[in-house]
């Protein structure tokens, strides 16, 4: 199997990916989708810490998955990841410059 940071890496392009190409207004359908991906994905993701810790996180209050469209959950997965970062000692990333590097590319 692939180690904790090629997963990681991986995984989290998917996922910023995923949230780059949600609609901007999901339908009622689009929203149950993605909050049963999270919670289906929080649970076989095969990094078993990194699977609980983000399931503990999901769960706080006011940190549920924000659905309803793309701008919400692109920031909500910035700073699910910027949770990681802090927890691993890493810079954060500026979750206004998400879409720049996720969705439309940097702006020079
Ligand atoms: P990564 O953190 O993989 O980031 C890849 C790229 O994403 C970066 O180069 C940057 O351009 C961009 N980026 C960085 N931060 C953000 C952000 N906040 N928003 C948008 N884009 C951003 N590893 C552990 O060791 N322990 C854990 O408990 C753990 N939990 C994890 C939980 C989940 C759900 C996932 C998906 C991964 C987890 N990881 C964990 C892996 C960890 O997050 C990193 O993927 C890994 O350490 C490799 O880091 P990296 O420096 O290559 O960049």
């Amino acid at each position: 199997p692939p180690d904790v940071d090629t997963l990681g890496t991986h995984t989290w392009t998917l996922l910023h990916s995923i949230s780059a190409t949600y609609p901007s207004r999901a339908s009622a359908q689009q929203q149950n989708d993605m909050r049963s991906f999270l919670s289906l994905f929080s649970r076989i993701y095969p990094c078993w810490v990194c699977a609980d810790d983000f399931q503990t996180w999901m769960k706080k209050a006011g940190n549920e998955p924000r659905v309803e469209g793309r701008e919400g959950l692109g920031r909500w997965m910035c700073e699910a990841h910027n949770e990681v970062n802090r927890k691993l000692g890493k810079e954060e990333f500026d979750c206004g410059r998400w879409e720049e590097r996720w969705r439309t590319g940097w702006k020079d």
